[in-house]
């Protein structure tokens, strides 16, 4: 189907639901609710990035794992697993929608020391009983498989071959956005610049072309931003920009086999990108940035990342950086884990915020689940609701251990 230009102007001055963020996660809720045979009401998403340049998405290593601590989590991947092999049946059998490639190289774990050895077994025990395939490994099972490793120090390693690795995220977000514009939601290139809300409801956005549009729901799906579009209806969120570094590198000597997403006990990751290869760390001096930098200190590679690399994978001494970016986390300041619910108080108004690390492989669920509290008040498919705003209410951290 041809789709007419976005503009910058709605057609109507009042709609259903109003999503503000129009990158992965708010167009994986447009999809959802206008895919959602109970729900005919109307969806206006506003985005001010049409580009898409400056959001987490646009930075994202696009990787999934079912390595959690917490059941939930391990489902939420399950399910984002089961959508994207199925993707195009889902999202009504388009024969353009190609398939979406997901390499499963799986994540390796590597503890060096036995709290975190055992923080691994722990999880395990939560995901074998999922159904994942995740397996401890010991330092000689991983040599035995990955020789290219250094192991000194490591004393047991976690490695899930299955329904883990790269997938194609991008071509995912790229479908939700066009089938929710063919199933009649609206995007606008515009800036959500204030909130209106009367009592314990929201009930307008003001655009910043001046525009002021009726909202019967407004859900927050602006990535970084989450705070300033909760503080224009006068509500908090802990949700703060901080930086996380990527860079593509190529080694002079090929290991010639897969490198899993390796979680080094230093924070750095290393992972097989194709042909090349993937790392990154948060900085060690962590702080919330300003939602427009994206500077790069290049001390992070020199000093932090090349040296642990170098080191887990000796054949790493030698390698070319072939191009490096910051993009932003939206940093869940409580528990880095998804909040998705309406505020406790102001119930029209629906959070999808906070995800850390780990939006992009949960967009599937996420976009399900907001859906659900829209056209039922409830989740359906999986409860969610321990992700939910109450906590953030009243303090009481979502305790998910494997945190990257
Ligand atoms: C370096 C890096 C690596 C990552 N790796 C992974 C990974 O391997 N696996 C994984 O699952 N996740 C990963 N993530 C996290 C994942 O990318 C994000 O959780 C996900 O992309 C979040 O999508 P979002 O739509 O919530 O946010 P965003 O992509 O930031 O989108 C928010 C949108 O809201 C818009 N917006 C904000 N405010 C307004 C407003 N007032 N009016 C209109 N529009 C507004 C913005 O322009 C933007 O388009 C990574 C993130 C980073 C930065």
């Amino acid at each position: 189907m041809k789709l007419a230009p976005i503009v910058s102007e709605p057609k109507s001055p009042s709609y259903d639901v109003v999503i503000v963020g129009g990158a992965m996660i708010g167009s994986s809720v447009a999809w959802f609710l206008s895919a959602n045979p109970d729900f005919d009401g109307r969806i206006l998403v506003v985005e001010r990035d049409p580009s898409y340049e400056f959001t987490s998405t646009s930075h994202t290593n696009s990787c999934t794992r079912l390595q959690f601590s917490n059941e939930i989590n391990v489902r939420i991947s399950q399910f984002n697993a089961e959508f994207l092999r199925n993707f195009r049946e889902h999202l009504g059998g388009d024969p353009d929608i190609p398939d979406i490639h997901l390499h499963e190289f799986g994540y390796m774990y590597l503890a060096d020391s036995e709290k975190f050895a055992d923080i691994l077994r722990e999880s395990h025990a939560v995901q074998v009983a999922c159904g994942a395939q995740t397996r401890l490994m010991t330092p000689d099972e991983i040599a035995a498989e990955y020789p290219f490793y250094n192991l000194d120090g490591i004393v047991l390693g976690s490695h899930n071959p299955k329904d883990e690795g790269y997938f194609d995220g991008n071509t995912m977000f790229t479908w939700y956005r066009k089938k929710a514009r063919e199933n009649g939601v609206e995007y606008v290139t515009n800036e959500v610049v204030a909130i209106g809300r009367t009592g314990n409801r929201v009930d307008s956005v003001t655009l910043k072309s001046g525009e002021v549009i009726q909202a019967g729901i407004i859900i927050n799906a602006s990535g970084p931003r989450a705070a300033l579009t909760a503080q224009m209806a006068g509500l908090d969120v802990p949700v703060e920009p901080r930086k996380r570094y990527t860079y593509i590198f190529k080694p002079e000597k090929p290991l010639g086999q897969d490198l899993p997403l390796t979680i080094d006990p230093t924070g750095v990751t290393m992972r097989t990108d194709g042909v090349n290869f993937m790392c990154g760390c948060p900085p060690d001096d962590d702080p919330a940035v300003d939602h427009d930098d994206f500077t790069i200190d290049h001390s992070v590679w020199e000093e932090k990342i090349w040296p642990a690399l170098a080191t887990r994978v000796p054949a790493f001494e030698a390698v070319k950086v072939l191009n490096g970016w910051v993009g932003h986390y939206s940093f869940n300041v409580l528990d880095q884990n998804a909040i998705i619910g309406p505020h406790t108080e102001v119930g029209n108004f629906i959070f999808v915020n906070g995800f850390s690390g780990h939006g992009f492989q949960q967009s599937a669920a996420m976009g399900r689940g907001a859906s659900e509290l829209v056209a039922y008040g409830e989740f359906r498919g999986l409860d969610l609701s321990p992700l939910g705003y109450e906590r953030i209410a009243t303090g009481t951290p979502f305790l998910e251990k494997a945190v990257i």
